[in-house]
């Protein structure tokens, strides 16, 4: 692991030193972003191009249409797009790649090789459990609600708090917003509501922001929900867990897009008593599970160890190349050893 350049005076100033030309700089975030991903790659974009550089953003999936009103938005580039040639370019051309709310590297996708080619300077900017070892600049802190968070207090170390302007500002409070459930989680920290707090003080309007991102569902999306509520949802009081299981057909009854099943999980947590709630949705070529927890269990732990995947004690991913019924029934199957700590 390398210094944490923020506690090492002798890395900010090598950081420093290095931005003091103008640079041809990528942001990169994981794949499937979300608003704290694509909000704090903005943020830290619009500051960058403040300070005289050219930043790129090239995200290794697309998004969910519920974050295209982040200023910046159309110039981000989707490295599953007909414009990967055009990225595969900027990334072996750049001096400098921000890895952006992740810690490992297989988190990029098909962007992972060049990354590793490319000979610009590294920097690793996250809140992930783990990270790997493979930046030249190390901004993470565990603790962190959220990268926006990390992003803001970078800007703030380096003495340029005021410029960030008010498109910027929206970005980053989405961050903040959502990898805190609205200021809810354990992470929502004093620091939070301090950053927030001076966001709002630059001119941002909070529901606004929060309309956007939460008051923005298709009507298909409700009537999806209310199909997973009603049909798929299953509580296993004695273990403290819910879960649901959607396969592919039912996505594609409800014309489900990317993104639709994104905060479903928290309705399983939501159930009084529930310590762990899981969704798998079947993809092309996996299936994809989220979990979510409360207190001391770590799904980041359970999901590292079970499912290929990590993220944090509370809230965390991962994936299986079983089919969807074997995948819920290896889940199922690991609970009994799980039953003493699954208790609250
Ligand atoms: P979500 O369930 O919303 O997709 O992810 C929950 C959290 O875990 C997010 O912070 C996400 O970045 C992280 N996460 C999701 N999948 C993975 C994974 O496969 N590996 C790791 N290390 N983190 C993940
Ligand atoms: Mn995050």
């Amino acid at each position: 692991m390398q210094d944490f350049f923020t506690e090492s005076n002798q890395k900010l100033a090598l950081f420093n030193e290095f931005l003091s030309s103008p640079k041809q700089i990528v942001i990169t975030t994981h794949q499937n972003p979300d608003a704290d991903a694509l909000g704090s790659s903005l943020g830290l974009s619009a500051y960058l191009k403040k300070k005289g550089h050219f930043p790129i953003i090239i995200t290794p999936t697309d998004y969910p249409d519920f974050l295209r009103w982040m200023s910046g938005e159309s110039e981000v580039i989707n490295f599953e797009s007909d414009r990967q040639d055009a990225a595969k370019k900027l990334i072996a051309n750049a001096d400098m790649i921000f890895c952006l709310d992740f810690s490992a590297l297989n988190r990029i996708k098909g962007m992972e090789e060049f990354v590793k080619q490319s000979a610009a300077k590294k920097v690793l900017i996250d809140h992930h459990q783990q990270p790997e070892d493979f930046a030249d600049f190390v901004f993470w802190n565990e603790r962190a609600a959220a990268t926006c968070e990390l992003i803001y207090e970078l800007i703030e170390k380096l003495g340029d708090k005021h410029l960030i302007d008010i498109p910027a500002a929206e970005c980053l409070y989405a961050g903040l917003v959502t990898d805190t459930g609205s200021f809810r989680f354990d992470s929502t920290s004093e620091e939070v509501h301090r950053i927030a707090g001076e966001l709002i003080s630059i001119g941002i309007h909070p529901s606004t922001i929060h309309r956007k991102i939460f008051d923005s569902n298709t009507f298909d999306r409700m009537k999806f929900l209310g199909f997973v509520l009603g049909e798929k949802l299953t509580y296993l009081p004695e273990y403290n867990v819910a879960y649901m299981a959607i396969s592919k057909e039912e996505l594609s009854r409800f014309s489900s897009k990317n993104g639709d099943t994104e905060g479903v999980v928290n309705y399983g947590l939501s159930i009084k008593g529930v310590v762990m709630a899981a969704i798998f949705t079947e993809k092309e070529d996996m299936i994809r599970i989220s979990l979510r927890s409360v207190d001391d269990f770590s799904v980041s732990e359970f999901s590292r160890t079970h499912f290929n995947g990590g993220g944090h004690k509370n809230a965390a991913g991962g994936r299986s190349n079983d089919s969807l019924e074997k995948t819920v029934e290896k889940f199922l199957s690991l609970l009994p050893q799980y039953k003493e700590a699954l208790q609250n």
